[in-house]
């Protein structure tokens, strides 16, 4: 009995320290089952966003909660750092909380919308984008140029090249600088539309159109080359070669298969030869063995890569990969 009455306090002491641990396992399961239903992923926690009240959200009203001119810059400079580290539905309820404030006149409203257009944008719901954005390029300063970088951003990403062509003309007539390169790319990639539809004169129409924006457009005549060749118009072909040493004598390896190929069609391989010397053997010899490594360079970037790109797919500027050219000492 005695012996019972001395292991008491430690029948409690355990009893206590199996009803602590019991508790936090409690405590940590639920910490964990909140974290688990709140939605983590951009896309996800957005939808839940657009459905619900973005009143209703402690963030929200955290953010938005004293809205002046001194303070919107602040406001936008946050929610661009958190939609360009991927917090994007954060970046949208902010932009939101902010256009919930009676306080913000027209012009700061525009920038909000610009910035949640832009959220979207980031977070593929390209109709919502576009909403937003057909209403602000029809503003008349300079907000409206950004508005069309970013709907001309938004037609890229749903390949809509008509509508691409069509804003990149509108950011011309704005005095956009280095438009005309990008527009000679839309017209390029319309033309290869119009050649797999068969409408071979829309096509060259649009390949002609390439070169007046760009007369520097490799990518034009390449491919009216290859076009002409497929059709067996051998000469038109020789042509559209012929062009491409002049616009960027680096492009001329991958001319010079359809050279080849035209000229020996028509019998006038005596022509090609004087063409080859006149622009350069030792040039092409060089340009030649490298671009069998295939290697690739963006001007822009510096991205290398195994394939002709027309558009960088690191920095997504139009017509800056090219061959790489070796020295022709090395
Ligand atoms: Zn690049």
């Amino acid at each position: 009995m005695a012996d019972v009455l001395e292991a008491l306090p430690v029948f409690g002491l355990l009893l206590a320290l199996v009803l602590a641990v019991g508790l936090l396992l409690v405590r940590l399961w639920s910490a964990w089952l909140r974290r688990k239903r709140r939605p983590r992923n951009p896309v996800r926690g957005l939808n839940y966003l657009l459905n619900e009240d973005p009143g209703a959200d402690p963030d929200a009203d955290d953010v938005a909660a004293e809205v002046t001119h001194a303070t919107l810059d602040g406001h936008l400079a946050r929610a661009t750092v958190l939609r360009r580290r991927g917090d994007i539905d954060r970046a949208v309820r902010l932009h939101q909380s902010l256009l919930a404030r009676p306080a913000l006149d027209s012009d700061a409203r525009a920038r909000v919308e610009l910035e949640l257009a832009r959220d979207y944008l980031a977070a593929g719901l390209l109709n919502r984008a576009e909403s937003l954005l057909a209403v602000l390029v029809r503003r008349d300063d300079p907000l409206r140029q950004a508005a069309l970088e970013a709907r001309l951003e938004l037609h890229q990403r749903e390949r809509d090249w008509t509508a691409a062509a069509a804003t990149a003309r509108e950011l011309a007539a704005s005095g956009a600088a280095d438009i005309a390169r990008t527009l000679a790319h839309y017209l390029c990639e319309l033309a290869e539309e119009a050649w797999r539809d068969r409408d071979l004169r829309g096509a060259r129409r649009q390949l002609t159109e390439a070169l007046e924006q760009d007369p520097g457009c490799v990518r034009a005549n390449l491919l009216r080359a290859r076009l002409e060749l497929e059709e067996g118009h051998y000469r038109e072909a020789s042509a559209a070669c012929r062009q491409v040493p002049d616009q960027d004598p680096r492009f001329l390896p991958e001319a010079l298969p359809m050279l080849v190929e035209a000229h020996h069609e028509l019998g006038t391989d005596h022509d090609l030869l004087q063409f080859l010397e006149a622009v350069g053997a030792a040039h092409l010899h060089g340009a030649r063995s490298d671009v069998s490594a295939g290697t690739y360079i963006c001007d822009a970037c510096g991205f290398c890569g195994p394939l002709l790109q027309w558009q960088c797919p690191a920095c997504k500027t139009w017509g800056s990969i090219a061959p790489q050219v070796a020295d022709p000492s090395d």
